[in-house]
């Protein structure tokens, strides 16, 4: 077997029946590949807890998802993550960042500059006036790159191209960025595809090009679609029945078959039958 693929939850809430398909979606695409399969577990930020990250593993296994080697727990790593980010720094590809997100949504932008992206307020200031903002506020650390356009291949949305700019890379909490460990750790577990939800789709240039700086191979995308609830909003906990507690293993199972347009009677039978040119574009209509 060469390659990975994986599924990284971050465990601030039970799974729901959106976030199962995804799964479910990973380890079909990875294992239809002849890909290892792999966990991680993205409990960095502190709204999230190792009992509901056993929940979400106790779920994936109940409806057939499994992975090889243990599960990755991103606390376990911050070692690892704040070498990553002295090596950037460095490379003085860093600096001090002491905007709030009111400054910088506040901020003047240049024309033409794309909406969310920072205006660069911190970027070039002398360091007199860093030492008096450091101050004041706990900086965070933002990439110095070109702010330029980087486009990624994906699987289900072709050539899709965003902006990079002055992106975080450790926030003021001290805490690495989402975008920073995830590009360490695929690398390191090996992983060469990337099956997640397409609301993450924007963030996959910004991943690209960090892993391209780190000299890191890019992994394959595969964004795919959300479920939404009959109003046409994100899947929530407050939909009503999405969760294997509401919903029982099986029939959520057999619900995920369905919206991707097979019956199965367990994982393995979906797999024997899965075929990765016929995952569904458009997002599933939970019933309710
Ligand atoms: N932890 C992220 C989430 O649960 C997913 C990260 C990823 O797959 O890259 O939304």
């Amino acid at each position: 077997m060469t390659g990975a693929g994986r599924f990284a939850p971050s465990p601030s809430g039970d799974l729901h029946i959106g976030n199962l398909r995804t799964a479910l979606l990973a380890w079909l695409l990875a294992r239809s590949t002849g890909r290892r399969f792999l966990m991680r577990v993205e409990d960095l930020d502190t709204r999230t807890s190792s009992a509901v990250a056993q929940r979400q593993l106790a779920d994936l296994a109940a409806i057939g998802v499994r992975w090889e080697l243990p599960v990755v727990w991103q606390s376990d790593r911050t070692h690892t993550y704040d070498q990553v980010v002295s090596l950037l720094n460095s490379h003085h590809l860093l600096y001090e960042c002491y905007c709030s997100r009111k400054d910088i949504a506040q901020a003047p932008t240049a024309p033409h500059s794309a909406p969310g992206a920072y205006p660069g307020t911190c970027r070039d200031l002398p360091e007199s006036e860093r030492a008096q903002r450091r101050a004041q506020r706990p900086p965070a650390l933002r990439l110095r790159t070109e702010n330029a356009p980087f486009t990624v291949h994906d699987l289900l949305h072709g050539e899709y191209t965003g902006l990079v700019d002055d992106f975080v890379v450790r926030r003021g909490d001290g805490v690495t960025a989402y975008n920073v460990a995830v590009v360490v750790d695929d690398h390191e577990q090996g992983v060469d595809q990337v099956v997640r939800g397409d609301d993450l789709l924007a963030s996959a240039p910004r991943q690209a090009y960090l892993a391209g700086l780190l000299g890191y191979p890019v992994p394959s995308y595969a964004h795919v679609p959300l479920v939404l609830n009959t109003a046409g909003a994100r899947l929530a906990k407050r939909d009503g029945a999405v969760t294997i507690a509401d919903l029982g293993a099986d029939r959520a199972f057999a619900m995920i078959c369905d919206s991707l347009g097979y019956t199965a009677s367990d994982a393995a039978d979906l797999l024997a039958q899965f075929d990765a040119g016929h995952i569904p574009h458009e997002p599933w209509i939970y019933p309710g």
